[in-house]
């Protein structure tokens, strides 16, 4: 369980407390029923906002035909400009309560303000989620967590757009303080400034990190905002599955075209069924004793690497003193850059991707900096 802790004001050791607790928040049953399809996969579909109740009902017939069991439908729509489509609000409650009656599906929506809490709790909506600009704000979650004391039905909570995992842990922890036992977290990317391929950059680092320090928490992908385009909707599902997700959160329309928002990112329920049985969902319980002597061999090539980069720290300190005496500055650039062809060179040799490599000795390079600055910057002793 999440125990709270009395909060530092220092922020390293408040991190490190993050880090040690040992949370643990079960799976929520009523996210865990399988998605029908005959293999262990969450499924959660629907269409990014209910528009009609002629829309929502051809949808969500068209997804429970095929088994998905959760229908997820946006009720209130946060949109990043004014004018865009806010969603019907409350006159779209009694169209998901008629899913349920008709297709047997548990309804799925977005709340963000205690007034939605309360609406959806009277119109028997069974999960509710919470978007990635709420999960943002701490205050906005702090209501929406007292509206939620004492009720224990499934919340969902998004990553924030901004990629901070202590925000996002924060939310749960809200979420979970008020008794919330069923809860799960949404991966849907992260905003970038620089948006080429993805909507919203995916930064796994950071869920696979979640799942690290909360490791009874169900994670679900959202490859739909994540892509923002109908045909990454298969890979990144796929990543997902590879990466161990326990379901996944796909917008899914009637007729994708016309849809009052997200139009670029939403597919059909046939599409959606096409991906879904071509996906290899892959068994993360599944211990695999055959690995143990590779996984030996990793120990004990980590183990050469933290000797060799402590090696090199060594040296990077002896050079540190040297530039001290010597009065020289810390960095020199036509060294680095001279270091850095050297490396790639070796590493094209090796078949290792200029990439990574690239990105190693960037934080290689940036630590022996760091140490060398301290070492220039400590007074003489006299
Ligand atoms: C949504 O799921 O429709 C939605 C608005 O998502 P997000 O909060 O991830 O942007
Ligand atoms: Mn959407």
């Amino acid at each position: 369980m999440i125990n709270e802790e009395s909060h530092s004001k220092n922020a390293n050791v408040q991190r490190q407390s993050t880090m040690s607790r040992n949370h643990s928040i079960p799976v929520p049953p009523s996210l865990g029923e399988g998605s029908g399809l005959g293999f262990n996969l969450k499924l959660i579909s629907g269409p990014c906002s209910a528009e009609t109740e002629e829309q929502v009902m051809t949808t969500a017939r068209q997804l429970a035909a095929f088994g998905c069991r959760i229908f997820r439908a946006g009720v209130w729509k946060p949109r990043t400009m004014p004018g865009g489509f806010e969603g019907k609000g409350e006159a779209a409650l009694p169209w998901l309560q008629r899913v349920k009656q008709e297709t047997g599906m548990k309804v799925a929506t977005e709340v963000a303000t205690p007034e939605h809490v309360r609406l959806a709790l009277h119109y028997g909506i069974d999960i509710l989620w919470i978007g990635a600009r709420t999960t943002t704000n701490p205050f906005a979650m702090q209501d929406l967590a007292d509206a939620l004391r004492g009720h224990n039905l499934p919340v969902m909570i998004k990553n924030p757009v901004n990629p901070d995992i202590d925000l996002w842990i924060g939310a749960i922890e809200r979420i979970h303080q008020t008794g919330i036992s069923r809860i799960a977290a949404v991966h849907r990317g992260f905003t970038s400034y620089n948006r080429q391929m993805y909507r919203n950059i995916p930064l796994w680092q950071i869920p696979i990190e979640l799942s690290r320090r909360m490791p009874h928490l169900p994670i679900f992908c959202d490859p739909s905002h994540i892509g923002g385009r109908r045909d990454l909707i298969a890979p990144i599902a796929q990543k997902a599955m590879d990466l161990g997700f326990d379901g996944l959160l796909i917008e899914c329309h009637c007729c994708p075209d016309e849809a009052w928002s997200d139009a670029a990112q939403q597919i059909t329920p046939a599409q959606l069924h096409d991906i879904i049985t071509h996906l290899v969902v892959r068994d993360k319980h599944v211990e695999h004793e055959g690995l143990t002597p590779l996984r030996r061999e990793i120990d004990d090539v980590d183990a050469q690497l933290m000797t060799l980069l402590s090696e090199r720290m060594r040296i990077c300190r002896e050079i540190g003193q040297y530039k001290k005496q010597h009065n020289m500055t810390v960095v020199q650039t036509s060294r680095y850059n001279e270091m850095l062809d050297k490396r790639l060179a070796q590493a094209a040799e090796r078949a290792l991707s200029p990439d990574f490599i690239a990105k190693i000795y960037e934080i290689i390079h940036h630590e022996s900096v760091r140490q060398q600055i301290d070492i220039i910057n400590k007074p003489k002793r006299r």
